[in-house]
């Protein structure tokens, strides 16, 4: 029997952990999961400034344009107004200074004119309230402005920066990698023997690890002996919080995971309704969550995908873990297994009416890692489905979001 994939996933949330919040600072904050709400200590903008360069005026003297003022004072950001703003004058300001007390409005550069020494004539009308920022018109004071379980990006934790609030983050996990079999040599190897194969699966997890802004332990190739992998294993479930192996998961006789982790106990070995990415072990080991992804490079990265990717960001504290899926179509039909959800790995392009349409990205085994490079998305065909035809709709799992507009373009749009 096949476990269903939304099944395992669920029992996977369940099962992990979400670790504690740590302080960190606002140099290393993006990527991690905020830990604790955030409510605003102040207001943003804590004064009243000038939104443009130009003059602080009184509103009612400048209803009506144009009208001559005498500027009397010169006001630059950081810097503090030493005269009050009456009827009849004006301050130069520059764009973030405080508004000088009795300014109402601010006239940009580009409306006034210089007609001598100290006057100028302002040549638009102005309102009350023009180009002035308002106390807290960022931010209030008791706001709450973010809830735990977002995602920093550079833009989120600057909000903090401008707050003077250090970042409370769920603490990043540590995740162990290895790979298991004894055909694997290190990439390094520039001549391979017969038979053998170089260890590509450790960089792709590293590198998707990287990506997702946890910590890596690299255990390195472990073989397809028993006591080299438990030895490994035991020495990365006491330094890290989370363990993934690749291959010795199905039902090869020297698949080394599985023999050795079904005597343990504490890991179960599935056939998942899926493909690629059939065999999974799962369970922990000595209390620290254990993913076994089977060996071949594509099934790695789709059961990464389904299960260890939402898993770490759920033990971040991340409310959000699943990738988005946008509608497209398919240009080639394709013939799918109904008793599995399909991930068919695509390219794709906007066409004219701005549909996504999806082509195959190159062979569909899963072994062929370059296809697995050319994708964009991962087209999903659902169980119960058999078949798409050419022109189809599909659900596109997007795993890039690539750059568009290219040098050339841009320079040639001059
Ligand atoms: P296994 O699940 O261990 O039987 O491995 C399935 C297939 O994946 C075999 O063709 C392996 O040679 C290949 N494979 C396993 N581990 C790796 C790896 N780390 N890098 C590249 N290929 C691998
Ligand atoms: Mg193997």
């Amino acid at each position: 029997m096949m476990r269903p994939l939304d099944d395992m996933q669920r029992e996977i949330l369940d099962r992990v952990p979400r670790l504690g919040p740590v302080e960190v600072g606002w140099d290393s904050a993006v990527g991690a999961v905020l830990g604790a709400e955030v409510i605003a200590p102040e207001d943003l903008p804590g004064f009243e400034n000038a939104a443009m360069d130009g003059f602080a005026v009184v509103a009612s003297d400048v209803a009506h344009a144009p009208i001559e003022l005498a500027v009397i004072d010169d006001v630059a950001a950081g810097s503090l107004p030493s005269t009050p703003v009456v009827s009849g004058t004006a301050s130069r300001i520059m764009t973030g200074a405080p508004i000088p007390p009795g300014a109402d409005a601010i006239v940009p550069v580009e409306a006034v004119e210089t007609v001598g020494d100290a006057r100028i004539r302002i040549l638009e009308p102005a309102a009350v309230g023009d180009h002035v920022r308002p106390v807290g018109g960022s931010v209030k004071s008791g706001d709450r402005v973010f809830n735990p379980g977002l995602r920093l990006r550079a833009p989120h934790v600057s909000v903090l920066a401008s707050m003077g609030i250090r970042p409370v983050v769920r603490r990043r996990p540590v995740v162990a990698v290895m790979s298991t079999g004894d055909e694997l040599v290190p990439p390094s190897t520039l001549t391979l023997d017969p038979g053998s194969v170089r260890d590509s699966n450790r960089t792709l997890l590293e590198g998707l690890l990287v990506e997702l802004g946890v910590e890596v332990r690299d255990y390195g190739i472990v073989g397809d002996s028993a006591a080299t992998f438990e030895a490994a294993l035991d020495k990365a479930a006491a330094d890290a919080d989370a363990i993934v192996t690749s291959g010795g998961v199905s039902m090869g006789a020297y698949d080394v995971v599985k023999l050795s982790l079904r005597e343990r106990g504490t890991v179960d070995f599935w056939k998942i309704a899926m493909q690629p990415g059939k065999p999974l072990g799962f369970g922990s080991v000595a209390g620290r969550p254990f993913f076994g992804l089977p060996g071949n490079p594509v099934s790695v990265f789709v059961s990464f995908e389904q299960f260890v990717r939402p898993a770490l960001l759920s033990m971040m504290g991340a409310d959000r873990l699943f990738r988005d899926r946008i509608p497209g179509v398919l240009d080639d039909g394709i013939d799918t297994n109904p008793e599995k959800a399909v991930f068919a790995r695509v390219a794709l392009s906007r066409d004219r009416a701005g549909t996504w349409r999806a082509r195959s990205a190159g062979g569909q085994s899963s072994n062929v890692l370059s296809a697995l490079a050319f994708a964009d998305a991962l087209a999903v065909v659902p169980v119960g489905v058999g078949r798409v035809e050419p022109g189809g709709a599909v659900e596109l799992e997007m795993i890039a979001w690539p750059e568009t507009r290219t040098r050339e373009e841009a320079l040639g749009a001059r």
